[in-house]
């Protein structure tokens, strides 16, 4: 594979004191940084114009199909400032293959994996300033590809886009980790067999919406999908995977059954928890189960995982007809907890990385300076 060459542009930057003050208190997702990366394709040419460029709006023509029939798919991962001040990225080469069994689903250019790792070192070079150091601070990159071509016939299309934008995370949590409600959607689906579910795409995501404002209006964060077939059979919630903990320390967890999404989070989660000596049960798992264990005391903890949150407890999950079933005492379990420290030590640098997991970026010497 030849190497991209990535043309670099840089534009205005944000003065530093106007940076430092969003990175005091990011929250998630509202602002983003002086950079992103861009890299075409066509069907004729492959990829090719690999760009660092200001952050902005892209010109898109009001035909591309992205707008029409939601040719798109993306991806999410974080940067992190280790103590010795370098950055280091966590397992970023499975989100560039994930990127790939998403584009074949959605009919869009793979992108060759060294491609995407370059994309992501090139805006870290140049945003390196960008990277909070606070606890439990990250700076979360968004790469996406859209189909651009401009053409109002249903095929896939023949030109894409592949970019990278960045935008600075706080702590998830503010004032401690706190265990959430969840809302179980029986009737609306974000996923059916064959379909999409197992692509991270944004159309998955546009489903999961009103299911999301109906588990608000119940007093609920977020909500949890079943398998459309069953309605009994968990899948995972609109935009983590789910676990269970069994009193026997056993976790449990659904299988990639083609309708989830194969979070690097939760293999992750997996691979520690086996390393503990933990076993570990990837199967279909049930709401009948889930309820009856906490009953008879057999399931003690449950939580979701993704890259945003690593690990949210979880308290409660409640539906229609009455459905609740319920921890009791509301504070988050303890191997929930532990397994998310132990993965926010190795993603921060304070912990060993025994299974490699970590690329850590060269130190950066001119951080925003043109060649
Ligand atoms: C991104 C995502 C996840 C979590 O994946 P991670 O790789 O752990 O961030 C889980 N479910 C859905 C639907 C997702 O889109």
């Amino acid at each position: 594979m030849t190497a991209l060459a990535f043309t670099r542009t840089t534009g205005d930057r944000l003065p530093a004191a106007e940076r430092e003050a969003i990175l005091a208190d990011p929250g998630f997702g509202n602002s983003f940084t002086d950079h992103m990366v861009s890299i075409a394709w066509t069907a004729e040419d492959g990829w090719h114009d690999a760009q660092v460029l200001p952050y902005g709006p892209l010109q898109v023509d009001p035909a591309s199909s992205v707008l029409h029939y939601g040719q798109e798919i993306f991806e999410g991962l974080k940067a992190y400032r280790h103590p010795d001040g370098s950055i280091a990225t966590f397992r970023a080469e499975a989100n560039a293959r994930r990127l790939n069994t998403s584009a074949v689903r959605l009919a869009l250019p793979e992108l060759p994996v060294e491609h995407f790792l370059a994309a992501v070192r090139e805006l870290l070079t140049i945003d390196a300033d960008w990277v909070p150091s606070g606890a439990d601070q990250s700076l979360y990159l968004r790469p996406f590809m859209i189909a651009d071509e401009s053409f109002l016939g249903v095929r896939a299309a023949q030109r894409a886009r592949f970019l990278i934008i960045a935008s600075p995370a706080g702590a998830y949590f503010t004032g401690g980790v706190k265990p959430v409600s969840i809302w179980l959607s029986r009737d609306l689906a974000r996923a059916g067999r064959g379909g999409t579910g197992a692509a991270k795409c944004g159309g998955n995501y546009a489903s999961s919406l009103l299911p999301t404002r109906i588990a608000a209006a119940n007093g609920c964060a977020q909500v949890l999908f079943c398998d459309s077939a069953t309605e009994d059979t968990i899948d995972e919630l609109g935009g983590m995977n789910l676990f269970l903990v069994r009193s026997d320390g056993t976790l449990l967890t659904p299988r990639i059954n083609g309708n989830i999404l194969d979070g690097i989070t939760r293999s992750s989660l997996i691979q520690l928890a086996k390393d503990r000596g933990h076993a570990v049960e990837e199967r279909d798992i049930t709401v009948t189960e889930w309820r009856e264990g906490v009953a008879d005391g057999t399931i003690v903890e449950a939580f979701a995982c993704g890259t945003a949150a690593v690990i949210t407890p979880i308290q409660r999950l409640i539906g229609e007809d009455g459905l609740s079933i319920d921890f009791g005492d509301g504070a988050p379990g303890d191997l929930t907890m532990s397994l998310r420290e132990e993965l926010t030590g190795i993603q921060f640098g304070t912990r060993p990385d025994p299974h490699g997991w970590l690329q850590t970026l060269a130190p950066v010497e001119a951080a925003g300076a043109a060649r």
